[in-house]
Protein backbone atom coordinates (compact mmCIF):
# COMPACT_ATOMS: atom_id res chain seq x y z
CA UNK A 1 0.00 0.00 0.00
CA UNK A 2 1.35 3.44 -1.10
CA UNK A 3 3.01 5.11 2.41
CA UNK A 4 4.01 8.51 3.46
CA UNK A 5 6.45 9.09 0.25
CA UNK A 6 4.56 7.72 -2.33
CA UNK A 7 1.42 9.80 -1.34
CA UNK A 8 3.25 13.04 -0.97
CA UNK A 9 4.85 12.28 -4.61
CA UNK A 10 1.59 12.42 -5.91
CA UNK A 11 0.70 15.32 -3.99
CA UNK A 12 3.84 17.35 -5.55
CA UNK A 13 2.53 15.81 -8.96
CA UNK A 14 -0.86 16.81 -8.62
CA UNK A 15 0.28 20.41 -7.43
CA UNK A 16 2.93 20.67 -10.30
CA UNK A 17 0.35 19.54 -12.97
CA UNK A 18 -2.49 21.16 -11.85
CA UNK A 19 -1.52 24.26 -11.35
CA UNK A 20 -3.42 26.82 -13.56
CA UNK A 21 -6.41 24.37 -14.75
CA UNK A 22 -10.01 24.92 -14.10
CA UNK A 23 -11.98 21.95 -14.60
CA UNK A 24 -13.92 21.51 -17.39
CA UNK A 25 -16.07 17.93 -16.80
CA UNK A 26 -15.65 15.19 -14.79
CA UNK A 27 -16.78 12.01 -16.52
CA UNK A 28 -17.96 9.62 -13.30
CA UNK A 29 -16.96 6.18 -14.65
CA UNK A 30 -17.79 4.31 -10.98
CA UNK A 31 -20.02 6.14 -8.17
CA UNK A 32 -18.35 4.00 -5.70
CA UNK A 33 -14.89 5.48 -5.82
CA UNK A 34 -16.29 9.60 -6.71
CA UNK A 35 -18.60 10.31 -4.23
CA UNK A 36 -20.54 13.81 -4.04
CA UNK A 37 -21.97 15.77 -7.16
CA UNK A 38 -19.16 16.44 -9.14
CA UNK A 39 -20.92 19.41 -11.36
CA UNK A 40 -20.33 21.51 -8.20
CA UNK A 41 -16.81 22.17 -9.54
CA UNK A 42 -17.38 23.26 -13.00
CA UNK A 43 -15.33 26.10 -13.75
CA UNK A 44 -13.81 26.16 -10.92
CA UNK A 45 -9.75 26.94 -10.15
CA UNK A 46 -7.32 24.46 -9.26
CA UNK A 47 -5.72 25.92 -5.52
CA UNK A 48 -3.86 23.49 -3.76
CA UNK A 49 -2.82 19.70 -2.92
CA UNK A 50 -2.33 19.06 0.72
CA UNK A 51 -1.61 15.69 2.48
CA UNK A 52 -3.19 14.58 5.46
CA UNK A 53 -0.91 11.18 6.11
CA UNK A 54 -2.26 9.28 3.78
CA UNK A 55 -5.16 10.61 2.11
CA UNK A 56 -4.67 13.96 -0.21
CA UNK A 57 -7.25 17.40 -0.60
CA UNK A 58 -7.14 18.75 -3.80
CA UNK A 59 -8.40 22.11 -2.99
CA UNK A 60 -10.79 24.32 -5.75
CA UNK A 61 -11.50 28.38 -5.50
CA UNK A 62 -15.02 27.67 -4.38
CA UNK A 63 -14.84 26.41 -1.01
CA UNK A 64 -15.14 22.58 -2.20
CA UNK A 65 -12.39 20.16 -2.30
CA UNK A 66 -11.80 16.42 -3.82
CA UNK A 67 -10.34 14.64 -0.52
CA UNK A 68 -8.84 11.00 -1.85
CA UNK A 69 -7.32 7.69 -0.13
CA UNK A 70 -6.02 5.98 -3.06
CA UNK A 71 -5.47 2.50 -0.83
CA UNK A 72 -3.83 -0.52 -2.25
CA UNK A 73 -3.90 0.53 -6.47
CA UNK A 74 -5.45 3.95 -6.45
CA UNK A 75 -3.21 6.14 -9.40
CA UNK A 76 -3.86 9.70 -10.33
CA UNK A 77 -2.23 10.21 -14.27
CA UNK A 78 -2.07 13.94 -16.05
CA UNK A 79 -1.93 14.24 -19.43
CA UNK A 80 -1.67 17.88 -20.71
CA UNK A 81 0.08 20.80 -20.96
CA UNK A 82 2.02 20.59 -18.00
CA UNK A 83 4.04 17.92 -19.01
CA UNK A 84 4.60 18.62 -22.73
CA UNK A 85 7.03 15.68 -22.40
CA UNK A 86 5.74 12.79 -20.34
CA UNK A 87 7.70 9.29 -19.76
CA UNK A 88 6.83 6.39 -21.07
CA UNK A 89 3.33 5.18 -19.04
CA UNK A 90 4.35 2.38 -16.78
CA UNK A 91 3.05 -1.05 -17.20
CA UNK A 92 1.55 -0.94 -13.45
CA UNK A 93 -1.22 1.52 -15.70
CA UNK A 94 -2.64 -1.57 -16.38
CA UNK A 95 -5.26 -1.09 -19.64
CA UNK A 96 -3.55 2.40 -20.09
CA UNK A 97 -5.54 5.57 -19.47
CA UNK A 98 -8.90 5.43 -20.15
CA UNK A 99 -9.00 1.56 -20.24
CA UNK A 100 -11.07 -0.56 -18.33
CA UNK A 101 -9.44 0.45 -14.94
CA UNK A 102 -10.26 3.84 -15.59
CA UNK A 103 -12.84 4.99 -13.22
CA UNK A 104 -12.82 9.09 -13.40
CA UNK A 105 -11.46 11.14 -15.62
CA UNK A 106 -11.35 15.16 -15.19
CA UNK A 107 -11.54 17.29 -18.26
CA UNK A 108 -9.47 20.44 -17.39
CA UNK A 109 -8.97 23.43 -19.06
CA UNK A 110 -6.24 23.98 -21.96
CA UNK A 111 -6.64 20.20 -23.40
CA UNK A 112 -5.60 19.09 -20.09
CA UNK A 113 -6.66 16.21 -18.57
CA UNK A 114 -6.12 14.13 -15.12
CA UNK A 115 -7.17 10.31 -15.08
CA UNK A 116 -7.88 8.46 -12.30
CA UNK A 117 -7.39 4.23 -12.55
CA UNK A 118 -7.73 1.49 -9.91
CA UNK A 119 -7.70 -2.27 -10.28
CA UNK A 120 -8.61 -2.74 -6.98
CA UNK A 121 -10.90 -0.29 -6.86
CA UNK A 122 -10.87 0.21 -2.72
CA UNK A 123 -10.11 3.66 -3.06
CA UNK A 124 -12.31 6.73 -3.17
CA UNK A 125 -12.19 10.72 -4.01
CA UNK A 126 -15.26 12.50 -2.26
CA UNK A 127 -16.17 15.83 -2.26
CA UNK A 128 -16.02 17.86 0.56
CA UNK A 129 -16.08 21.74 1.46
CA UNK A 130 -12.62 22.53 2.38
CA UNK A 131 -13.60 23.89 6.06
CA UNK A 132 -14.38 20.77 6.38
CA UNK A 133 -11.83 18.31 5.87
CA UNK A 134 -10.59 18.49 9.73
CA UNK A 135 -13.58 16.87 10.47
CA UNK A 136 -13.26 13.28 7.85
CA UNK A 137 -11.44 10.86 9.32
CA UNK A 138 -8.42 13.87 8.99
CA UNK A 139 -8.95 14.52 12.23
CA UNK A 140 -8.08 10.94 14.33
CA UNK A 141 -4.60 10.99 12.37
CA UNK A 142 -1.66 10.83 14.74
CA UNK A 143 1.61 13.14 14.17
CA UNK A 144 3.60 12.54 11.03
CA UNK A 145 7.61 12.15 11.10
CA UNK A 146 8.78 14.50 8.99
CA UNK A 147 6.43 17.08 10.38
CA UNK A 148 5.10 17.23 13.70
CA UNK A 149 6.22 14.22 15.58
CA UNK A 150 8.79 15.07 18.32
CA UNK A 151 11.08 12.90 20.09
CA UNK A 152 9.26 13.56 23.24
CA UNK A 153 6.08 12.76 21.74
CA UNK A 154 6.93 9.48 19.84
CA UNK A 155 9.21 8.63 23.03
CA UNK A 156 5.32 8.84 25.06
CA UNK A 157 3.95 6.70 22.55
CA UNK A 158 6.04 3.89 22.26
CA UNK A 159 6.69 3.61 25.86
CA UNK A 160 3.11 3.24 26.39
CA UNK A 161 1.99 -0.04 24.32
CA UNK A 162 2.39 -3.30 24.97
CA UNK A 163 2.01 -4.06 21.47
CA UNK A 164 4.57 -5.49 19.06
CA UNK A 165 6.85 -2.21 18.30
CA UNK A 166 6.04 -2.47 14.40
CA UNK A 167 2.79 -2.70 15.03
CA UNK A 168 2.68 0.60 16.67
CA UNK A 169 4.80 2.44 14.18
CA UNK A 170 1.83 1.06 11.60
CA UNK A 171 -1.21 2.72 13.69
CA UNK A 172 -2.36 5.70 11.88
CA UNK A 173 -4.12 7.39 15.28
CA UNK A 174 -0.84 6.86 17.21
CA UNK A 175 1.79 8.12 14.04
CA UNK A 176 0.53 9.15 10.55
CA UNK A 177 1.94 7.78 7.31
CA UNK A 178 4.36 4.85 7.75
CA UNK A 179 3.30 1.47 6.42
CA UNK A 180 4.66 -1.74 6.06
CA UNK A 181 7.71 -0.93 4.00
CA UNK A 182 9.40 1.61 5.42
CA UNK A 183 8.27 0.16 9.19
CA UNK A 184 10.42 -3.16 7.99
CA UNK A 185 13.42 -0.78 7.24
CA UNK A 186 13.27 1.62 10.13
CA UNK A 187 13.75 -1.24 12.31
CA UNK A 188 16.14 -3.06 10.72
CA UNK A 189 18.08 0.18 10.99
CA UNK A 190 17.37 0.80 14.34
CA UNK A 191 18.84 -2.99 14.83
CA UNK A 192 15.27 -3.56 16.93
CA UNK A 193 13.30 -7.26 15.76
CA UNK A 194 9.48 -6.12 15.04
CA UNK A 195 8.22 -8.13 17.24
CA UNK A 196 9.59 -6.25 20.51
CA UNK A 197 6.87 -5.27 22.96
CA UNK A 198 7.03 -1.42 22.34
CA UNK A 199 7.66 -0.50 25.73
CA UNK A 200 10.21 -3.26 25.70
CA UNK A 201 12.54 -0.16 24.38
CA UNK A 202 15.04 1.86 25.81
CA UNK A 203 15.41 5.40 25.65
CA UNK A 204 18.42 5.33 23.44
CA UNK A 205 16.73 2.32 21.29
CA UNK A 206 13.65 4.77 21.17
CA UNK A 207 16.24 7.57 19.95
CA UNK A 208 17.65 5.02 16.98
CA UNK A 209 14.53 4.35 16.03
CA UNK A 210 13.29 7.76 15.79
CA UNK A 211 16.23 8.88 13.55
CA UNK A 212 15.63 5.75 11.05
CA UNK A 213 11.99 6.54 10.54
CA UNK A 214 12.88 10.00 9.42
CA UNK A 215 16.13 8.55 7.44
CA UNK A 216 14.13 5.34 5.68
CA UNK A 217 10.85 7.97 4.93
CA UNK A 218 13.24 10.79 3.80
CA UNK A 219 15.13 8.26 1.15
CA UNK A 220 11.73 6.86 0.27
CA UNK A 221 10.36 10.62 -0.81
CA UNK A 222 13.80 11.22 -2.46
CA UNK A 223 13.25 8.29 -4.67
CA UNK A 224 10.16 8.61 -6.04
CA UNK A 225 8.44 6.59 -3.67
CA UNK A 226 8.47 2.49 -3.86
CA UNK A 227 6.13 1.02 -6.40
CA UNK A 228 5.41 -1.75 -5.67
CA UNK A 229 1.69 -2.99 -6.31
CA UNK A 230 0.58 -0.22 -8.20
CA UNK A 231 1.91 3.11 -7.44
CA UNK A 232 3.06 5.53 -9.94
CA UNK A 233 3.99 8.81 -9.96
CA UNK A 234 1.48 11.40 -11.59
CA UNK A 235 3.25 11.71 -14.56
CA UNK A 236 2.21 8.14 -15.27
CA UNK A 237 6.10 6.58 -14.13
CA UNK A 238 7.06 4.49 -11.50
CA UNK A 239 9.35 5.11 -8.12
CA UNK A 240 12.71 3.82 -7.28
CA UNK A 241 12.36 3.09 -3.52
CA UNK A 242 11.82 -0.93 -3.85
CA UNK A 243 14.96 -1.34 -5.74
CA UNK A 244 16.82 0.59 -2.70
CA UNK A 245 15.06 -1.17 0.26
CA UNK A 246 17.18 -2.29 2.97
CA UNK A 247 15.21 -5.64 4.44
CA UNK A 248 11.39 -5.21 3.21
CA UNK A 249 10.63 -8.11 0.70
CA UNK A 250 14.48 -9.43 0.81
CA UNK A 251 13.50 -12.91 2.41
CA UNK A 252 16.29 -15.42 2.18
CA UNK A 253 18.62 -12.56 0.90
CA UNK A 254 21.94 -12.14 3.00
CA UNK A 255 21.65 -9.24 5.73
CA UNK A 256 23.50 -6.40 3.97
CA UNK A 257 24.68 -5.22 7.28
CA UNK A 258 26.34 -8.57 9.24
CA UNK A 259 26.37 -10.42 6.51
CA UNK A 260 26.14 -13.64 8.69
CA UNK A 261 22.23 -14.08 8.84
CA UNK A 262 19.95 -14.48 6.07
CA UNK A 263 16.58 -12.32 6.04
CA UNK A 264 13.46 -13.90 7.73
CA UNK A 265 10.21 -13.51 7.00
CA UNK A 266 7.07 -13.90 9.11
CA UNK A 267 3.67 -12.44 9.37
CA UNK A 268 2.69 -9.86 12.27
CA UNK A 269 -0.87 -8.33 12.73
CA UNK A 270 -1.04 -10.23 9.17
CA UNK A 271 1.95 -8.06 7.49
CA UNK A 272 4.86 -9.42 5.96
CA UNK A 273 7.44 -8.93 8.48
CA UNK A 274 10.86 -9.21 7.67
CA UNK A 275 14.42 -8.91 9.96
CA UNK A 276 17.58 -10.32 10.41
CA UNK A 277 18.00 -13.07 13.25
CA UNK A 278 21.52 -12.30 13.58
CA UNK A 279 21.95 -8.23 14.48
CA UNK A 280 18.12 -7.43 14.97
CA UNK A 281 17.90 -7.55 19.09
CA UNK A 282 14.79 -9.07 21.31
ZN1 LIG B 1 22.13 -8.84 10.04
Amino acid sequence: MPELPEVENIRIGLEKYLEGHSIKRIKVLNRRIFQGDEKKLIDTKFESAERFGKMIAINFNNGFSLLTHVKLTGQFIYRGPNLPKPPKLSRKVVGGLGGKHTHVIFHLSQGGVLYYNDIRKFGWIKLVETKKIKNESVSKLGPEPLKDLTLNLFTKIISSSKRPVKAVLMDQSKISGVGNIYANDALWLSQIVPTRPSQSLSGEEIKTLYKAIKKVLRKGLKQGGASELAFVTPDGAEGKYQDHTLVYGREGELCIRCKKAKIKKIFLSGRGTYFCPNCQHD
